[in-house]
């Protein structure tokens, strides 16, 4: 057993399905996993509330959050500004949850630095026919907009290497159950079971010297 959870990035073209995959993630496994919820300067989309998928910042307001201290990153995207609040981070791993961070790219490096042993998941259609017609399906962005994430979309392209897995998310169900034995792998690897042996190791030692039978 770890003393604190695990730190997962989930990145991917802006239409990729992050959010799509994150939701039905939570509905099956709501024990697991926790979502860290980011600040913003961008305009809640129809339906968005605050609080709940971002906290609607103005540009001021979140110059007074980096000012204190209180994101772990933040980067640009497209023309707004977005970051990932410290404290519900930090309070969730002590306990022991998964935390997912839906972010771009630059927050993603931000977060290898500042952990290690951060997994880095990389999520894309399977095509970029089909990519443009879930941004265009979903309604929530002007054509102006549209071309524009597409266009931040190539640069993330030569990024992705720094990932540890890429997804391809054509049938929604497989791509979110491989992601969840992903994470369930990466969770088996040794250097992350070390005090599992470790109690193991200590209670061997106890009937080796005959102080437990
Ligand atoms: P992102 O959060 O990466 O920008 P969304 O989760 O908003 O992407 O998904 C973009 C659009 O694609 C949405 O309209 C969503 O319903 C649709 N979508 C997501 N995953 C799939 C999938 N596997 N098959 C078909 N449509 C999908
Ligand atoms: P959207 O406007 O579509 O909700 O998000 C645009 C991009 O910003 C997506 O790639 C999303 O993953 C990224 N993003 C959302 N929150 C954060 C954050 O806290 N930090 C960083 N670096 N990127 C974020």
């Amino acid at each position: 057993m770890r003393n604190t959870g695990f730190l997962i990035v989930l990145s991917g073209f802006s239409g990729s399905g992050k959010g799509t995959i994150m939701k039905e993630l939570l509905e099956r496994y709501p024990d697991e996993y926790a979502l860290s919820i980011s600040a913003t300067t961008r305009a809640p989309r129809e339906g968005e509330e605050d609080g709940r998928e971002y906290f609607f910042k103005t540009r001021e307001e979140f110059r007074e959050m980096i000012r204190n201290d209180e994101l772990l990153e933040y980067a640009q995207y497209v023309d707004n500004y977005y970051g990932t609040p410290k404290s519900y981070v930090n309070e969730q791993l002590a306990n022991q949850k998964n935390v997912v961070l839906e972010i771009e790219i630059q927050g993603a490096l931000k977060i290898r630095e500042q952990f290690p042993d951060a997994l880095l998941l990389f999520v894309t259609p399977p095509s970029a026919g089909v990519l443009k017609d879930r941004l265009t399906g979903r309604g929530t962005e002007t054509e102006d907009v549209i071309h524009s994430r597409l266009a931040r979309a190539v640069d993330e392209a030569d990024g992705c290497e720094v990932y540890d897995y890429l997804i391809i998310n054509d049938d929604l169900d497989t791509c979110v159950e491989e992601i969840h034995q992903i994470i369930l792998g990466e969770q088996k690897k040794m250097r992350h079971q070390l005090s599992t042996i470790e109690a193991i190791k200590n209670e061997l030692k106890q009937f080796v010297k005959g102080e437990k039978v």
